[in-house]
């Protein structure tokens, strides 16, 4: 089955895929060294092995479509698929017309295979439950986040519940007759079973993760008008450099990027503060600067005022205080701001249309939009067809 396909049998999808994101990365890689790239210095693309990758197939023209019964997709070459939850979401809009499916894109992950939908939506305008609340959030490690208004978010540490058995399943694995290309041995059944066992409890705590930030950014941007978060850089270099370092920054990156979108959806607004902005340093009641705060001081005590608080409450407060600031003085402080996206806001009453980048032509393989575009559903296909 392995490389005996004939070239009738595969989509072209599955060769343009691989194609279309070798063009992306060479583009990235010479905008990046003409300077027309914001960001880091991007290389050039490097080999990827199909034996270490994620296998993905993006289509891109063709039938893509729901069946009636929202329990199917029909896709290119493949034809009906047989989904294990309902996308009855997704159903609803392409009904309803304010939504439109410019890709699909199946790939495995931890054993399973998903399909996602990239569309074009056109989304009902919306206003957060109370506009003119302002909420300063502190992404830390020991609780995901505390915010101004007191609440904690506790960090549920899906990894480390897990870990255990984990443990178990990587020995497990180890135990069985692994691969080995040097004497050309192939795994044996048992190993395939104990890793793609082992691939599931990865999996799941990568979804549960998923879950626990999902919840908690929608809920910011439903209920506050103004939600603030520290620049990533300050969270992740100055706060952990020891435990489970990774993991925080994922997941501090992960939180700011659904905040800035979903606050667009919501019709609120994100403001970051500066890379040097001083937020757990400064006393929320006065105004005064400390020189020095170590990481052990878990409390703040202000030396000029005596106010003495949770030091993640009073880096909080700093940061819903720089929002009101910005909002009083809009001229020139909008670059408080590192991404200008960030803080725009919609007059309401107008019909937000979501559009691509690229809009995708049958037949123009070159032209697909980049991924991640507006909006995906990820559904997850049965194994069976
Ligand atoms: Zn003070």
């Amino acid at each position: 089955m392995r490389s005996h396909r004939g070239w009738a049998e595969c989509s072209k999808e599955a060769f343009n895929t691989g194609l279309d994101a070798l063009a992306r990365a060479l583009k990235n890689w010479s905008d990046s060294r003409k300077g027309a790239r914001k960001g880091r210095a991007v290389g050039f693309p490097r080999f990827k092995s199909r034996r270490r990758s994620t296998p993905t197939v993006r289509f891109t023209t063709g039938v893509m479509r729901i069946e009636a019964d929202r329990r199917h997709v029909v896709l290119p070459r493949l034809g009906a698929l047989r989904l294990h939850e309902s996308a009855r979401k997704l159903a609803r809009r392409l009904e309803a017309g304010t939504a439109r499916i410019m890709s699909a894109t199946v790939r495995r992950e931890g054993g399973r295979w998903f399909v996602s939908f990239t569309c074009e939506v056109e989304r009902a305008v919306r206003a957060p439950a109370r506009p003119g609340s302002m909420v300063g959030v502190d992404l830390g490690v020991k609780h995901l986040a505390v915010l101004s208004t007191g609440e904690r978010v506790a960090n549920p540490r899906h990894l480390v519940v897990a870990a255990r058995r984990m443990r178990r399943l990587a020995r497990a694995v180890s135990r069985c007759v692994t691969p080995d290309r040097r004497v050309r041995r192939v795994g044996s059944n048992r190993w395939a079973r104990a890793q793609q066992e082992l691939s599931r409890a990865h999996a799941r705590v990568v979804g549960l993760r998923r879950d626990g930030l999902h919840q908690f950014t929608t809920r910011l941007t439903r209920e506050h008008g103004t939600v603030v978060v520290e620049d990533l850089n300050v969270a992740g270099m100055l706060r952990n450099r020891r435990l489970a370092r990774h993991v925080a920054d994922a997941s501090f990156a992960e939180v700011r990027r659904q905040l800035t979108y979903k606050s667009e959806w919501n019709g609120g607004r994100l403001v970051t503060a500066g890379r040097w902005y001083p937020s757990s340093k400064t006393c929320s009641g006065c105004g005064a600067v400390k020189t020095k705060l170590t990481l052990a001081e878990r409390t703040y005590t202000c030396t000029a005022c005596g106010l003495s608080l949770d030091r993640d409450l009073n880096a909080a407060l700093n940061l819903a205080a720089l929002a009101r600031e910005v909002t009083d003085d809009r001229s020139g402080r909008e670059s408080l701001n590192g991404r200008g996206a960030d803080q725009k806001t919609r007059s309401r009453g107008q019909v937000a249309v979501k559009r691509l980048p690229g809009t995708a032509r049958a037949g123009q393989a070159g032209t697909v939009p980049p991924q991640g575009g507006t909006t995906a559903q990820r559904s997850l296909l049965s194994t069976r067809r």
